[in-house]
């Protein structure tokens, strides 16, 4: 069994982040490396969300650390949302680049954590948001695709272009990478 480690986040144009993940028949050892493997990941880059797919992995898992909550997700399903906000939002897939999105404040989930419980949970503000974010990666949706067809061009330019990609500094105000 491999020991959890730093994996390499995929990055806009990769074709792994498009796929849409597999859903996982038993949350076992080899799913909980990749989970430590996920959390240390995020860790690393100082976001609030990674899901497999980011890392090459076309499975339904993706984890979620706010600071305030930390946890594990297997075969997420949104059973009920309310509320709608933008926020901005960045994508550790997407370096620099901060879009509005505007998602549901609150939700009703159901998923299956690191030892294989099927659970269900509410959640509401940042980690909603984390939630619904990270539920996109696992379908291949990323969020440029929020962006108006207009302003998407121009950012998928942009970054094509080396304005977001390869930038160094971090201090692109308030938003998270997910
Ligand atoms: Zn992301």
């Amino acid at each position: 069994m491999a020991a959890a480690g730093i994996l390499k986040v995929r990055l806009l144009g990769d074709p792994c982040l498009r796929r849409k993940s597999r859903p996982v028949k038993e949350v076992g050892p080899v799913e909980r490396v990749l989970i430590n493997s996920l959390f240390a990941t995020l860790k690393e880059h100082k976001g609030v969300g990674l899901a497999a797919p980011q890392v090459g992995i076309s499975e339904q898992i993706f984890v979620v650390d706010t600071g305030k909550d930390t946890f594990a997700v297997v075969n997420p399903k949104i059973l009920k949302s309310e509320g709608r906000a933008a926020t901005e939002e960045g994508c550790l897939s997407i370096p620099n680049l901060h879009v509005k999105v505007k998602r549901a404040e609150e939700l009703v989930v159901e998923f299956t954590d690191e030892h294989d419980r099927r659970l269900r949970a509410e959640m509401s503000g940042l980690t909603a948001r984390v939630f619904q974010h990270e539920h996109d990666h696992l379908n291949g949706k990323l969020i440029i695709d929020y962006l108006p067809g207009v302003r998407r061009a121009q950012a998928l330019k942009q970054i094509k272009d080396g304005v977001f990609i390869g930038k160094t500094s971090h201090d692109a105000g308030h938003a998270r990478e997910i």
